[in-house]
């Protein structure tokens, strides 16, 4: 536990630098996404804040909290599941502009990587050949985690 506090402090810092404060409801929120490797939904939150802390929190007030940590680059929205998740680069010194994960269809694990710069702007391309925009930079792959392919085998 003494990783996630200190992810937690950082965090707490970052939002004073900019002039937010990371409220208890706020950390408890960003606690629940840290301590999952899946992206969970508003309602997910809702239970763990229940089952965790014993408090309930309305659901209008989890999306603000939400849309307040992705405000500060603390979490990311998948739109695909519309759940979220903790940003994998929480700690670092930089907001990243473009963020791409990989989903396990199967057991819902999420992983945030780094997909190299031209291969994105490659497909931004051909999806313009197409005659399509990308909606932002953010890309969600389907796929099988480790453990899944391992089980399915
Ligand atoms: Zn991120
Ligand atoms: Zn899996």
């Amino acid at each position: 536990m003494r990783k996630l506090e200190a992810i937690i402090e950082h965090a707490d810092q970052q939002c004073k630098q900019n002039g937010a404060r990371l409220t208890a409801k706020r950390k408890q929120i960003l606690s629940g996404l840290l301590q999952s490797d899946k992206a969970l939904s508003a309602y997910e939150l809702i239970d763990y804040c229940k089952t965790q802390h014993g408090e309930t929190i309305p659901a209008m007030s989890v999306y603000r909290i939400l849309d307040f940590l992705e405000s500060q680059h603390l979490v990311h929205r998948l739109n695909l599941a519309n759940k979220y998740v903790a940003c994998a680069h929480i700690t670092g010194q930089h907001e990243h502009a473009a963020s791409q994960f990989v989903i396990c269809r199967q057991c819902q694990r999420v992983k945030e990587i780094d997909i190299n710069d031209s291969v994105v702007q490659t497909l931004q391309q051909d999806v313009r050949d197409a005659g399509f925009e990308l909606d932002g930079q953010q890309l969600e792959i389907n796929g099988l985690c480790e453990s899944c392919v391992k089980s399915s085998a």
